[in-house]
């Protein structure tokens, strides 16, 4: 009998570190005991959910996309309003890329959260990182903390909310994919804001993820298979 302490449940996005994530959970858990859980929220790039569901096809494990198509509604950003393009440079009042969505995290993780709960799921685990990222402040440890303790009030539950790579640098994250045997999965992953395949190689996404690879001396299968 397994109790909901024995399952997580992982944001997969199709991407290189969602998808470090989930093995590293399968790694915790057990494939059996972790599902894995990805938003059609207007994304641009449906090609991200698509690497989703085939990486959770391959690995075992349930799999679930709840659509919320709110996000696009709220206009002003270049991941899903296809008005405004993908810019590398970051805006001058706020710091942060545009391909920030105000909120996204803190509603995914929601969402999740009351995913787990119907499910008797006790563990949230997301690919956010607040070394070497984009400087979203939602993929911070201590907005994490907050709202952990917000969904824990408002649920009445003891959801944990994990961040594996919450302090590990692309290079180390690379090394943890290796280390866990997740690299074949890599080459399936979706990376590049400009939705391309084979990647474009010079959006912000594309290049963050490059310089990982290139640091832990390990070749991106993602290249090698396009
Ligand atoms: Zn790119």
């Amino acid at each position: 009998m397994t109790s909901r302490a024995d399952k997580a449940l992982v944001l997969l996005s199709g991407g290189q570190d969602s998808t470090t994530c989930l093995y590293w959970a399968i790694d915790k858990y057990g494939a059996d005991r972790v599902t894995a859980i990805s938003f059609d929220y207007g994304q641009r790039h449906r090609v991200e959910l698509e690497c989703a569901a085939k990486i959770a096809a391959t690995v075992g494990v349930t799999y679930v996309c709840l659509p919320i198509d709110t996000f696009s509604a709220l206009g002003g950003d270049a991941l899903t309003d296809s008005e405004v393009q993908v810019q590398n440079e970051l805006d001058s009042v706020t710091g942060l890329p545009n391909s920030f969505v105000p909120g996204r995290n803190l509603i995914f993780l929601t969402y999740a959260a009351a995913y787990a709960y119907q499910h008797d799921i006790g563990h949230l685990v997301a690919g956010v990182a607040q070394t070497d990222y984009s400087g979203y402040p939602d993929c911070r440890r201590e907005t994490l903390d907050s709202l952990q303790e917000t969904l824990r009030l408002g649920m009445e539950s003891d959801v944990q909310i994990h961040a594996p790579l919450m302090q590990k640098s692309k290079k180390e994250t690379v090394e943890l994919a290796r280390d866990l045997g997740a690299l074949d999965a890599m080459g399936e992953t979706h990376t590049c804001y400009n939705g391309e395949r084979p990647p474009c190689g010079q959006c912000a996404a594309c290049l963050l993820r490059a310089k990982g690879f290139e640091e832990a001396g390990i070749g991106d299968p993602l290249l090698a298979n396009s």
